[in-house]
């Protein structure tokens, strides 16, 4: 079983394949690109296979799949077969932006995998091609249909908090969660790596004006708005493994999901990230990492790779406020400033 210093118990490990990405989202990438990862630095599916097969041996068992763009990488279903055949994994999801999923989503429901996330945070055509540089907003809206329809187990869409959200969108997802089986989750925007231009490659002025408004898209704006549709409770059932607060209109079939900077959340936190150039990750704010590839290359046994993942584990921040100490020798006022493109770490 893996155990941190703060007794918390790892069993999630966020599977980041790739760090291509069919979209373009301004919180996500600059305009100008990024530098992608060498092909022949990136884990082939057989060294994935190794890595995960480590990890489920060491307590690891549920799965997210996720990027970049997963749906973009070559043989991602043949991968996902694979992974499900690991025997002590147990629950398989994955995160997409949707584009893609009607090619692939027979055959991820007769795996099955247990859930989809879906990333959507406008409902406007317009501003979605905005958001995401260029994508059609018609084809993620047929994957949300088509993955309730087809009967994902969970179907839970992704929406960052930009300040081209208004109250016409979160009316919107509101209101699907009344009589579809989805959960909406607003997620607070977390400051992109390298936004204050330190270094160098994504300035602010170059995410196109499209930030986490604090003034109006706050938490409480969306609450304000889904006061106006109706009651809602608070739901005390946990609904998936993330650090999300779930409410719920009365008789709805799905929930309105909150997934906030907030360090407190921290203390639930189950995962570890493993990017597509194979080095593993504890936390999305911290920049350390454990490079399972190169052991894995350099065909290291598997109980000494073992025992320095435990060791490297002990080693996860108790929040993310201790994730940016580490660079933070002066103290100096902490700045949840994400240390690498989510591209890479997956989200
Ligand atoms: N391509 C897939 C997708 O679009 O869902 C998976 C990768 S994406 C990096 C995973 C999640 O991270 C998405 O829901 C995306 O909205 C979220 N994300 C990316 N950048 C973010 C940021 N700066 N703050 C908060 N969430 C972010």
């Amino acid at each position: 079983m893996l155990i941190d210093s703060f007794n918390r118990k790892i069993d999630y490990l966020r599977l980041s394949v790739t760090d291509r990405c069919n979209l373009r989202c301004t919180y996500c990438m600059p305009s100008s690109g990024i530098k992608l990862i060498d092909r022949k630095e990136m884990l082939s599916f057989e060294e994935i296979l190794k890595a995960v097969g480590i990890l489920s041996e060491m307590g690891i068992r549920k799965i997210r799949i996720t990027g970049g763009e997963p749906l973009v990488r070559v043989g991602i279903i043949d991968l996902i077969k694979q992974i499900k055949k690991i025997e002590k994994i147990t629950d398989i999801s994955i995160t997409t932006n949707g584009i893609l999923l009607n090619e692939y989503l027979d055959e991820l429901y007769k795996m099955p995998v247990q859930g989809i996330n879906i990333s959507l945070d406008t409902l406007d055509r317009q501003k979605y091609k905005e958001i995401t540089r260029g994508g059609e907003i018609n084809q993620v809206l047929s994957a949300i249909s088509d993955s309730i329809n087809i009967g994902i187990k969970s179907v839970k869409i992704n929406v960052v908090i930009t300040d081209l959200l208004d109250e016409k969108d979160i009316t919107g997802f509101a209101r699907m969660t009344l009589n579809k089986p989805v959960h909406v989750r607003f997620i607070e925007m977390m400051q992109p790596a390298g936004s204050d231009g330190s270094s160098g490659t994504i300035e602010c002025s170059s995410i196109g004006g499209i930030n986490s408004n604090q003034d109006f898209n706050s938490v409480d704006t969306i609450f304000s708005v889904m006061k106006k549709i109706g009651e809602y409770h608070e739901v005390s059932d946990k609904i998936g493994n993330g650090p999300a607060l779930y409410y719920k209109f009365k008789k709805a079939r799905g929930s309105i999901g909150f997934i906030i900077n907030d360090k407190n959340l921290c203390s639930y936190c189950n995962r570890i990230r493993l990017t597509p150039d194979g080095t593993i990750r504890l936390c999305l704010f911290s920049d350390k990492e454990y490079d399972i590839k190169k052991k894995i290359r350099d065909n290291c046994c598997r109980a000494d790779i073992k025992a320095e993942i435990t060791e490297f584990v002990k080693a996860k921040p108790e929040n993310r406020e201790e994730s940016c100490r580490y660079d933070n020798k002066d103290k100096a006022p902490i700045n949840f400033k994400l240390k690498d493109f989510m591209n890479r770490i997956g989200g």
